[in-house]
């Protein structure tokens, strides 16, 4: 029998199995994305099954099973995020977020920015009801594209590297893009470019805010970037 291993984990998503099983879909700081299974968690009398709700964060003990599951033999509590779970707007964000992390890291590779930035989202949906906000969605979906390789250039034209007149933005060519390479493009205004640039350099709860139209275009600009580079799309953030 293999030996067991620990690895601290964030729960994405729980599904029922068989008569009192649970499927957990985990992303783990050292092991990427991990399948797991947890027997008999809801069982009243189990130990386990509380501290391996959504959203938890966990240090598991694993056992590597025949198939690409684990067994779950021990779960101790980092951060259950109580809080979050009894607003509905903080606990869609976190489910957003959570969904997120899910389409678009599948890997069994460690990603210790992408993990640290979904236990720092996770922390401050649980800290602060104000951040279950499309601006701060967005901001944290813009620096999920960065820890998983993919943010767009904003600094000069993708295409050419000119710094002037850049308002538009095409996924195709990686960025922002001046008005002599806009084929393929949409309108991005100044807001909504100083919004991205302001959400990948500022702290995760120091999130830029944004008038309606500009996240719009933001949205847009990191979802068609999901889309053509990482083949992965997400609902817009609403
Ligand atoms: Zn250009």
């Amino acid at each position: 029998m293999p030996a067991p291993f620990k690895t601290e984990v964030i729960v994405l998503r729980s599904i029922r199995y068989g008569e009192a099983d649970r499927i957990l879909h985990l992303y783990s700081q050292d092991h990427g994305r991990l399948g797991a299974i947890a027997k008999g968690v809801r069982r009243v009398k189990s130990r386990l099954g509380g501290r391996l709700e959504p959203f938890a964060r966990v240090n598991l003990i694993l056992r590597q099973g025949r198939g690409d599951l684990c067994t779950v033999t021990g779960a101790d509590t980092v951060h259950a995020h109580p809080a979050l779970r009894e607003r509905r707007a903080s606990l869609e964000r976190a489910t957003q977020a959570c969904d997120a992390v899910l389409r678009l890291l599948d890997s069994s590779d460690p990603n210790r920015p992408a993990y640290n930035l979904l236990a720092h989202e996770l922390a401050l949906l649980d800290a602060d009801p104000d951040a279950a906000v499309r601006s701060q969605a967005l901001a944290f979906r813009m620096k999920l594209l960065l820890a998983a390789g993919f943010a767009p250039e904003l600094a000069s034209c993708a295409s050419c590297g000119e710094r002037e007149h850049l308002g538009a933005f095409s996924a195709a060519a990686g960025g922002i893009v001046c008005p002599g390479c806009e084929a393929g493009s949409f309108p991005l205004g100044e807001e909504a470019h100083a919004f991205l640039v302001d959400a990948l350099a500022r702290p995760l709860a120091k999130y830029p805010s944004a008038g309606d139209r500009a996240l719009g275009q933001a949205d847009r600009a990191i979802g068609e970037t999901l889309e053509h580079h990482a083949h992965v799309r997400l609902r817009r953030v609403a």
